[in-house]
């Protein structure tokens, strides 16, 4: 079969609901057995997202080989239970980057080198190698952005073009906003029907338009849409009302028939193959009631009134989909740890919960407060998960409240402390002192050795697994024996390296700490074993 390629552009708005539309694109043509891949393309000049707060820009998702990437390709991965790799990513930075390396190399022979045709052809052929490398039948490529807007419009052109050389091979589908504005209490469907103007200002026709809203869409405004729009009949309108969770979205999909209307759109042959994995964890999903209080001590929380917890995507799902394995409903509150460095004794409220997760972060804001928090965990048999940053402070926490080293550090965090118990390695040291911050932590990918029978072992099943790292630090193995020797144990080991992945701590129900990010490999259908044994040990509790 020649790959069929679906566009997925936004309108009205951002935050509309894109990445999960090309996900759940994705897996309606996986449950019929097809061959998907999908690409996400962010407009921003950075060459990777690996450079940008998180706070503006939300998590960064690491790939199996080691790309920095947007929160939409571990929806991807979510949703396909594929490993998207960094083919399937690219940035305006990236595109350019690319374009002109060419030119310098004289591989435009000579030519002059234009922003149309040779950026978008740039485009194009990042697309196709992506598709060739997953040999996708189905490609779902996301342009990122709101189309009307200046970032997009090379992406745009693109994907005109391609339409243009391949008519019976390109869908296009505009994902919209319809606002139902609270002193008319009323949906309307005039931005969308602006949205697909703008679209058609740049020689794009959309074949399907998902009507994202509070609400159902209804008949008449479907029509109108369908009408005002050029769509060829109002089944090409989808309603995607909000729903409780994002998972369900392909099964309304589904209902609506969308995965035939694109087929017949397409030529493709459906045939009579249908995977019901989807539909029995959505249901398994729906039967779970109980609810498991989990906190998780962090920062990245805050930005002005609002607490925003995209910075923790994959954590969020990872949590969720352990829940729900364990037929329970995850209760997760975020607590920002600068609360327990302006009032040490409040740390007492992790009482009520039924487990603790310290995640990822950078830097020294609120570090004693997340160290005051693990304490507690450890002290108090709170079941606890330590992702990279939160095993790297339960070290040091364990380090001074345990052997005593009152100085004992990060050297993130306190160069000077005799005792650093993280440390920076002679190749990352340079890194920091020549600036070089972009793509170079320790990224992707990495075997681990478990020791047999510790529970880490138990959890996973098997000796070897392969975790994916996203830090510039590491845990200084002069301490191991040490802190061995006062109950710390080291589970896990990087056999090239010897470098510790995961530590462990003797009498105590459930206390981990990674160096990896377990997170990023968690699958709704394919809960994280560490992620399993947090919730099996905080409904022990
Ligand atoms: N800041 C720490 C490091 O760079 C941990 C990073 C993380 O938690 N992802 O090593």
């Amino acid at each position: 079969m020649r790959t069929k390629y679906i566009f997925v552009i936004g309108g009205v708005l951002s935050g509309v609901g894109k990445g999960i539309t090309t996900a759940s694109i994705g897996r309606i043509f996986k449950n019929r057995g097809f061959n998907v891949s999908a690409v996400k393309i962010d407009p921003y000049i950075n060459v990777d997202a690996g450079t940008m707060n998180p706070v503006e820009h939300g998590e960064v998702f690491v790939t199996e080989d080691g790309d920095e990437t947007d929160q939409d390709i571990g929806n991807y991965e979510r949703f396909l239970d594929e490993n998207i790799l960094s083919v399937n990513y690219m940035t305006t930075g990236r595109v350019y980057l690319s374009v002109i390396q060419k030119e310098r190399s004289m591989g435009y022979k000579g030519h002059c080198v234009q922003v149309v045709p040779h950026v978008p052809m740039e485009v194009i052929e990042r697309i196709k190698t992506a598709a060739k490398k997953a040999a996708a039948e189905i490609m779902v490529v996301e342009v990122g952005g709101t189309v009307g807007e200046y970032e997009n419009i090379l992406y745009l052109e693109a994907a005109r073009m391609m339409k243009l050389d391949n008519p019976d091979d390109v869908a296009f589908v505009l994902v919209s906003y319809l606002p139902v504005p609270g002193h008319l209490g009323e949906m309307k469907t005039k931005p969308t029907q602006h949205a697909a103007r703008a679209l058609n200002n740049c020689g794009i026709q959309p074949d399907f338009i998902i009507a994202r809203g509070k609400y159902e869409l209804d008949k008449p405004r479907r029509e109108k849409l369908a009408f005002f729009c050029w769509l060829p009949s109002r089944e090409c309108v989808i309603s995607v009302p909000d729903m409780p969770t994002t998972y369900e979205i392909p099964l309304l999909l589904e209902k609506n028939k969308f995965c035939q209307l694109l087929a017949k759109k397409l030529s493709i042959d459906l045939g009579d193959k249908y995977d019901t994995q989807w539909d029995k964890f959505i249901a398994k999903m729906k039967t779970a009631e109980r609810k498991i209080k989990i906190a998780v001590v962090g920062k990245y929380f805050s930005t002005g009134d609002f607490t925003l917890a995209d910075s923790y995507t994959s954590v969020i799902h990872a949590v969720k989909h352990a829940c729900w394995k364990n037929g329970v409903v995850a209760d997760m509150t975020w607590i920002d740890s600068e609360d327990y460095e302006k009032n040490p004794k409040k740390v007492k409220e992790l009482a009520k919960y039924g487990a603790l997760i310290v995640p990822g972060g950078f830097g020294t804001r609120g570090i004693e407060g997340i160290i005051t928090a693990i304490r507690w965990a450890r002290e108090n048999n709170l079941p606890y998960l330590g992702l990279c940053y939160g095993m790297q402070l339960a070290s040091v926490e364990f380090a001074r409240n345990v052997l005593g080293y009152a100085d004992a550090h990060t050297v993130e965090c306190a160069s000077e402390s005799k005792h650093l118990i993280i440390n920076i390695n002679l190749t990352q040291k340079e890194n920091v002192k020549n600036n070089r911050y972009g793509g170079t932590m320790r990224l992707g990918a990495y075997n681990c050795v478990l020791k047999k029978g510790s529970a880490a072992q138990k959890l996973y099943g098997e000796e070897k697994i392969s975790e994916r790292h996203r830090h510039r630090y590491e845990f200084d193995n002069k301490f191991r024996a040490e802190m061995e020797a006062k109950g710390m144990e080291v589970v896990g080991i990087n056999p090239e390296s010897d470098l510790v992945e995961i530590i462990q701590f003797k009498n105590h129900p459930f206390f981990v700490g990674t160096q990896f990010h377990p997170e990023f490999k968690s699958r709704p259908l394919r809960a994280h074993p560490l992620f399993d044994g947090l919730i099996k040990a905080a409904l022990g509790k």
